[in-house]
């Protein structure tokens, strides 16, 4: 699978592209502020229905402007796709598949998957466990429409707990007028974690096998589920649902008075080591931003092993941020195998052999000049 035509209109600071591209290694080159993100951003967006940068589509519609549109054509082998995302500000995002109308998220999701790496992927590291719990949500959703829509199952049951926690701050409350979302949140709670361990078991090895190729065979990287419900790895699906229940019993008194759901999936996190230490402690600068690579190219091959296509790889600014031998891995590791974007303000990055193989993208002021 792979992308063979883009177009968009009045995404960003885009009036109106329309462009076919490689099928391996393709590069976007301009000066600051001239498009480069905006052209990922609305690929990623292709793919999992929202920004990375912002939660909000209205900042996505070119000044002035009262809709956007980002247009693809993948490549599927022996049948060409056509996407289309359509938001106007009233009517909110649509999706169009060979021309059909889909009203949901969900069914978009699948028919095209891409993997973003951007500077502000350090925080996957950094960052508060909400980053590395996004990073794990949105992976699965990728190739898991079943995880989808129970996470925002669970969101929304998680959602009408608390403001019923909320309610009864000040009041006589029992624990029993809680009992119907309990069950329902732990049913659906229990049901992401045994998922994201699962994940996490493939997710383990490739990430730590890259990790190791990227860095000689110095770093050893391990990824560890960290649970509010205690240690569950070990846990069968309904011992984690005794568990859990068993918890917000126990808690009821505390969360009546914070007014929200202590314990559950929505507060557990990852924890990141390499050589045994906690990266996000004790890793250097540049360990953390090899870590998230890993991380990175680990989700890139965890998608491959479950839908038996590479996605799309974007890489933004990373090139200036790596030194040449991380660099050096990245494009001979991708080379040949996966279709890429990458982004950077000038080609000094890009050693000769892989110029001579790819494909050239010129962007000023929202066009593509060469
Ligand atoms: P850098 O090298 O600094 O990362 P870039 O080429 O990646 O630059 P982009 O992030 O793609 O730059 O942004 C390009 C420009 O798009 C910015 O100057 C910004 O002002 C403009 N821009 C952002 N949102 C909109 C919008 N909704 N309408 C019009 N222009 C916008
Ligand atoms: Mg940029």
């Amino acid at each position: 699978m792979f992308l063979q035509e883009i177009g968009l209109t009045n995404f960003r600071n885009y009036d109106q592209i329309n462009t076919q591209v490689g099928p391996y290694l393709n590069i976007i080159v301009g000066d600051n502020a001239q498009g480069k993100t905006n052209l990922l951003e609305a690929i990623y967006l292709a793919a999992v229905g929202k920004s990375h940068r912002t939660n909000r589509d209205q900042e996505l519609v070119r000044w002035s402007a009262e809709f956007f549109r980002i247009h693809l054509a993948i490549n599927k082998g022996n049948s060409l796709l056509k996407l289309e995302i359509t938001y106007n500000l009233e009517k909110r995002k649509q999706y169009k598949l060979n021309g059909v109308s889909k009203t949901k998220l969900v069914d978009l999701l699948g028919n095209f998957n891409a993997v973003l790496f951007a500077p502000e992927h350090l925080m996957l590291v950094k960052g508060s466990p909400h980053e590395r719990r996004r990073f794990l949500d949105s992976e699965i959703s990728q190739t898991s429409p079943v995880y989808f829509h129970n996470l925002q199952q669970y969101l929304r049951v998680l959602q009408q707990r608390n403001n019923f926690l909320k309610s009864l701050k000040g009041n006589q409350a029992r624990p029993e007028l809680l009992e119907v979302w309990n069950l329902q949140l732990v049913e659906l709670g229990s049901k992401i974690i045994t998922k994201r361990l699962e994940v996490l078991k493939k997710l383990n090895p490739l990430a730590r096998l890259i990790q190791r190729r990227i860095t000689d065979g110095k770093e050893n990287m391990e990824i560890t589920y960290n649970s509010t419900l205690g240690s569950v790895a070990s846990l069968t699906p309904v011992q984690l649902t005794d568990r859990f229940l068993e918890l917000l019993q126990q808690n009821f008194k505390q969360e009546v008075k914070r007014g929200y759901t202590l314990v559950g999936p929505h507060r557990d996190d990852l924890i990141l080591k390499v050589n045994e230490y906690d990266v996000r402690l004790y890793g250097s600068q540049g360990q953390q931003r090899t870590t998230a690579l890993a991380l990175k190219l680990a989700e890139l091959e965890f998608i491959k092993a479950e839908t038996g296509q590479y996605p799309v790889l974007l890489l933004d600014d990373v090139m200036s941020e790596l030194d040449l031998s991380r660099r050096m891995f990245l494009l001979e590791s991708i080379q040949d195998r996966i279709q890429t974007f990458v982004t950077a303000t000038g080609l000094d990055y890009f050693p000769e052999k892989i110029l001579e193989k790819a494909m050239l993208y010129k962007i000023k002021q929202g066009q593509i000049i060469s």
